[in-house]
């Protein structure tokens, strides 16, 4: 049979197969590997995964990539990012580098509010160029799929501004985007003191604007018709407590959007409960779930996202205990939580690394973590994240023999061949 691409001679092909379900407790180590593996591909979807010679046999090709007896696996999915925002915040790094608390920061005009005034300021096209760079990076290092959420406007405006911006993105960027309305990601300055007034105007004027405007096909370029759509909220001290953040998550849930939260990454408020009671596609961080909310993540569908580059870049050695979550049983997924602020990092392969080593997570963990549980995640589980016949063909070619190189040398890239929908995008051997 005809096909397109053949990619063959891979001493480990890493499927990560799941069987339509998240991977959870011991199944997270079960990555499927087959030695000496091929890939077949026609119109950028898998057509066939086996041993080379059998594929070899049953296929031809006018384009084939020779693995080298290395690894191939499935590209990445981030689950998790802010990378929409414009300008950064170096003069923070430095203070906080000196010691400088939280209310010094904000008193130096820095945290998400300066981010918020520069995302403000800045034209779509400033916000695409800027966002464009950090998105070649993450391609580069096997990102080929990004959830990435709004929360820099906190007014309706400017979350426009930056749906658009994500539409753009989706369009013009081989990275296919997940969007995610965070417009409850800080209290605007304007409400301070008026929480449940800002909560009002979340639920009752931005959220139906953003529900019409996602179903007409005219706008945000028809990019997000047949894709998931989140709305995520933040609950903790000094953004939103849990009666607001539920306010956020039934009027989402009322109008058709998946949910997502950002929970416990402090404070445990409750919210993890509560939006796992109500179908959370994913709750992110659990740094301070309680052990009776993760029993009930585990008998549940939500994925539990861990985000350990956020500890490391405060320079705490603390990190949610996702040894014990797999443990009892729970879906985890990983990722970089990339923002200017808590997480200004781009690489999934260091997440891997600090997860490894700061959460106990074994190297097939960590990969399942970023490949078929994130694809989970982001609610795009039939479409990415394993190499199975049906899938779309996003598949990383790997400068290495046994896939655990990825987490164990750290700061360093191992992936070498990026393939997107069956066209080989980035090629280091070139
Ligand atoms: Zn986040």
């Amino acid at each position: 049979m005809e096909v397109d691409l053949i990619i063959h001679n891979a001493r480990q092909l890493v499927t990560c197969s799941s069987n339509g379900k998240a991977k959870k407790g011991r199944q997270m180590q079960d990555i499927g590997i087959i030695e000496n593996g091929a890939v077949a591909v026609k119109d950028g979807v898998i057509a066939a995964v086996g041993k080379s010679d059998k594929v070899l046999r049953e296929f031809k090709a006018e384009n084939a990539v020779d693995a080298n007896q290395q690894v191939i696996c499935p590209a990445f999915v981030e689950c998790h990012t802010h990378l929409v925002f414009a300008g950064n915040r170096l003069d923070e790094f430095e203070l906080k580098i000196k010691g400088a608390d939280y209310l010094e920061i904000l008193e130096a005009g820095g945290g998400i509010l300066s981010t918020v005034k520069k995302t403000h300021e800045a034209c779509l096209a400033e916000l695409v160029e800027q966002s464009q760079k950090r998105l070649d990076k993450m391609l580069e290092l096997g990102v080929t799929t990004c959830e990435v959420k709004t929360g820099y406007g906190l007014n309706l405006e400017t979350e426009l501004k930056m749906l658009d911006a994500i539409a753009e993105l989706d369009k013009i960027h081989p990275i296919d985007i997940i969007p995610t309305f965070l417009g409850a990601h800080a209290v605007s300055p304007e409400f301070k003191g008026r929480e449940d007034e800002f909560i009002n105007l979340i639920c009752e004027e931005m959220l139906p604007v953003i529900a019409d405007v996602r179903k007409c096909e005219l706008n945000f370029k028809g990019t997000f018709k047949n894709k998931p759509f989140f709305v995520d909220v933040f609950c903790e001290k000094n953004a939103f407590n849990l009666e607001q953040s539920k306010k956020v998550l039934l009027a989402a849930k009322g109008l058709g959007f998946g949910l997502k939260a950002h929970v416990d990454e402090f404070t445990n408020l409750g919210c993890a409960r509560f939006a796992i009671e109500n179908g959370a596609t994913s709750i992110d961080h659990l740094d301070a779930t309680s052990e009776e909310e993760i029993a009930l993540l585990a008998k549940s569908k939500t994925i539990g996202v861990i985000t350990p580059t956020v500890n490391f870049n405060f320079g705490s050695c603390e990190f949610a205990d996702a040894r014990k979550m797999i443990d009892a049983g729970c879906a985890i997924a990983l990722s970089t939580d990339f923002n200017p602020g808590s997480a200004p990092c781009p690489s999934l392969p260091f997440a891997m690394a600090i997860a490894c080593r700061y959460q106990k997570l074994l190297p097939s963990e960590a990969l399942n973590a970023v490949t078929i549980n994130a694809a989970f995640a982001v609610g795009w589980s039939e479409k990415i994240g394993s190499i199975e016949v049906g899938k779309q063909a996003d598949i990383l070619v790997l400068d290495t023999n046994d896939y655990r190189q990825i987490a164990y040398e750290f700061g360093s890239n191992a992936v070498e061949q990026v393939i997107k929908k069956g066209k080989l995008i980035i090629d280091k051997n070139e």
